[in-house]
């Protein structure tokens, strides 16, 4: 519908129809437009977005309309699209990350898109399409490993049981996917639909793709925010009419209308990308998790490295798991070793350990990643005075880039040219200080020469259209060694990589926050994963200057248990997640001192309600911090604050947060942004 709003008109959601108003009728303004094409947002939906809104203390609107297609929240007239056509009906002109040949890769709802857009029309309509599900059960379907039937065999028995969760445990390559597939065929013959989320958008459409060949005859959707506007309503449509059978999606996903939703599968659970960090910081994973527990079906979490918050519930019982410890295929895990970047350096970053290692690959015709999570030249630049090349808007330091050639800070995109001479000397002699991903590539160019070295960042790949190309270029092996971040380490497949080298594993262990140490392990094992996933058994070089570190130890023997044992005693000692939960309320604003008198005042009045609470039977269930400055204390200008409140019961934390979100608009003063964000992700 639209209504007016100020001087402008918008767009929104009848959420409830009054026959009385404590306003007076003169005040009360028409809705202009309904549009009853648009179908209802289901019930379900709206109460998710409820929870949400409630859970994370956000507006209802900020959390329902993201969730909604672009078509049905604009003022102007939609179309309504030509809907799904039956498989393979339409090209894959726009499909980016689809592989590039075999028309069971068909895009199923790109004719709907041009359809919307164009004002196609002749197609057959929703009804008409044929959606029985032939799974697979051919010849060509790989016999389950003795592991994954064991982990089928928990887990198919919980399809239309009810709710419950199972963590589905199982290193990098150990056939998780396929375990997905065949519950999915369970779900599909029983006429439901299932829900797919992954964590980034680069992988929904190799998740799709395997869905799609598993299941031709069926209609599986994709749903994230890159899609054009009307693939995405054609989608959305779909799923709410029960024609599409899974959809395979992002965060916003999650909120997907699906009539006859059967099963939940969060793939990557503990991948951070579930959270959102601007606007309503809400969490996917949990809200998938309160989704199924509102609809009474199964939620699978997979993950080779689960977020300790899921591995907590299976230790202590609360939740299944089945866990699947080798690899499907012949390929051994990856062969782990550290390698000491005090000693027998070549090049600044390379050890002679790893050079050799390369050139091995080299002289064998086999393939190599060097992951660097850092990109541009080098992480700065520096004088020998003292002198550093610092953003004046932001705590940090401009990035060295040498394509093109200049000083950029990653926080506010402050861009400067690179100065001949020191500002404060006059020194001439300035010095790149560490490595970044264009170092390590223009250094390896001079170590191996004759290599095809391909760089793989945001900066060389700027967009989505670029990774088809990369990513055949690899598989067609016309690159010998990729230098890349974190973009890499995800999810590929990629059967010609024998060598992973690490080039610097320190950074995250110097940081403040406590989820830290969980990131790099998970980040580490990934990468780790990507080498030998072919017939060759993988090496995996990790540098670091401190070997000695307990982090590696856990590393080497790729034993997460361990590691996951060892960080929740830690956890547990220090009050922190998931044995107690916190929320921040974070401030900006132009400098310090309104952060810091807000904060202040919100601790006040925390405290004030942390302290009435206790008479009723929450002692010292609750304790409000001090307002801090935030670990990145200055970005575009902007100086921020924090505010930590930590509660060992869920229930008083809530309580808390619903008292104390009303008042903040008043304690803030006008210049000051704030935000509250529960559970809260990254901590700086
Ligand atoms: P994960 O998601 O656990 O990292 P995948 O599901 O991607 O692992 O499986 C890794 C590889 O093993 C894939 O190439 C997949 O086709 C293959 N695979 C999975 N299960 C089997 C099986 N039972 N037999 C043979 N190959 C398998
Ligand atoms: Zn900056
Ligand atoms: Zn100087």
């Amino acid at each position: 519908m639209v209504v007016p709003f100020g001087r402008r008109r918008v767009a929104g959601v009848v959420l409830a129809v009054n026959v009385a108003s404590d306003w007076p009728v003169a005040q009360l303004k028409p809705i202009e437009q309904v549009d009853r094409r648009a179908p209802p947002v289901p019930a379900e939906v709206l109460g998710l977005a409820t929870f949400a809104a409630d859970y994370y203390r956000a507006n209802l609107g900020e959390v329902l309309l993201p969730a909604l297609p672009p078509a049905l929240r604009g003022i102007k007239q939609w179309r309504m699209p030509k809907s799904v056509n039956k498989r393979g009906d339409t090209g894959n002109a726009t499909d980016p990350g689809a592989p590039r040949s075999g028309s069971s890769d068909k895009y199923p709802s790109n004719g709907a898109g041009r359809g919307a857009t164009e004002g196609g029309s002749g197609a057959s309509s929703l009804t008409s399409v044929d959606c029985h599900p032939r799974p697979g059960s051919g010849p060509d379907l790989p016999t389950l490993t003795a592991e994954q039937s064991a982990a089928l065999g928990a887990l198919a028995p919980r399809l239309g049981a009810g709710f419950s969760t199972t963590l589905l445990h199982g290193v990098t390559g150990s056939g998780k996917t396929e375990v997905y597939l065949r519950l999915l065929a369970e779900v599909l013959v029983a006429g439901g639909q299932a829900l797919v989320l992954v964590p980034e958008i680069n992988l929904v459409p190799q998740m799709l793709a395997r869905v799609r060949e598993r299941f031709p005859h069926v209609i599986a959707v994709p749903q994230h925010s890159a899609l054009a506007d009307g693939e995405r309503l054609a989608a959305w449509l779909a799923a709410q009419q029960g024609d599409a059978r899974v959809v395979v999606g992002t965060r916003l996903a999650v909120f997907a209308p699906l009539p006859h939703l059967a099963l939940v599968i969060v793939d990557e659970e503990h991948d951070a990308s579930y959270k959102q960090q601007d606007g309503p910081r809400i969490h996917a994973r949990d809200l998938a998790l309160y989704r199924a527990q509102q609809r009474e079906v199964p939620v699978v979490l997979g993950s080779a490295t689960p977020s300790l918050e899921t591995w907590a519930r299976a230790e202590a019982g609360a939740i299944e798991r089945v866990s699947l410890r080798q690899r499907a295929r012949a390929a051994a895990l990856p062969r782990l070793e550290l390698v000491d970047l005090r000693r027998g350096v070549v090049a600044p970053g390379i050890s002679a350990r790893l050079l050799d290692a390369l050139r091995a690959r080299l002289a064998r015709g086999e393939q190599s990643l060097v992951f660097i999570n850092r990109r541009g030249y080098s992480p700065t630049l520096r004088c020998n005075c003292g002198w550093l090349a610092d953003c004046r808007r932001c705590s940090a330091h401009l990035v060295l880039h040498r394509q093109p050639r200049s000083l950029r800070c990653h926080h506010c995109g402050a861009e400067h040219v690179i100065p001949k001479a020191c500002p404060d000397c006059g020194n001439l002699d300035l010095q790149p200080v560490g490595q970044a991903t264009q170092r390590i590539e223009t250094l390896l160019a001079d170590l191996l020469p004759g290599a095809r070295i391909a760089r793989v960042d945001r900066d060389a790949v700027r967009r989505r259209e670029d990774w088809p190309q990369l990513l055949a270029d690899i598989e067609a092996r016309r690159i010998d060694v990729l230098v890349g971040t974190q973009m890499l380490s995800k999810g590929h497949d990629f059967p010609g990589i024998t060598l992973v080298g690490v080039v610097d594993a320190d950074g995250a262990l110097y940081a403040s926050d406590f989820r830290a140490p969980e990131r790099l392990f998970a980040q580490l094992l990934q990468v780790a994963g990507r080498a030998g996933r072919g017939e060759s058994p993988g090496e995996v070089l990790v540098q670091t200057r401190l070997p000695e570190h307990p982090l590696f130890e856990s590393l080497l023997q790729a034993d997460y248990q361990g590691f996951a044992a060892e960080q929740l005693a830690e956890r547990r000692a220090a009050g922190l997640p998931p044995f107690a939960h916190l929320a921040m309320v974070r401030a900006e604003a132009a400098s310090d001192e309104p952060c810091e008198r807000f904060l202040d005042a919100v601790a006040h009045t925390a405290r004030d309600f942390a302290t009435a609470g206790r008479q009723k039977a929450q002692r010292g269930a609750l304790q409000v911090f001090d307002a801090v400055p935030a670990g990145m204390q200055r970005v575009a200008g902007q100086h921020r604050w924090q505010l930590m409140i930590q509660s060992t019961q869920r229930p008083a934390l809530r309580a808390l947060l619903a008292a104390l979100a009303p008042r903040l608009p008043e304690l803030a003063a006008r210049a000051v942004r704030w935000a509250i964000d529960v559970d809260p992700q990254l901590i700086d």
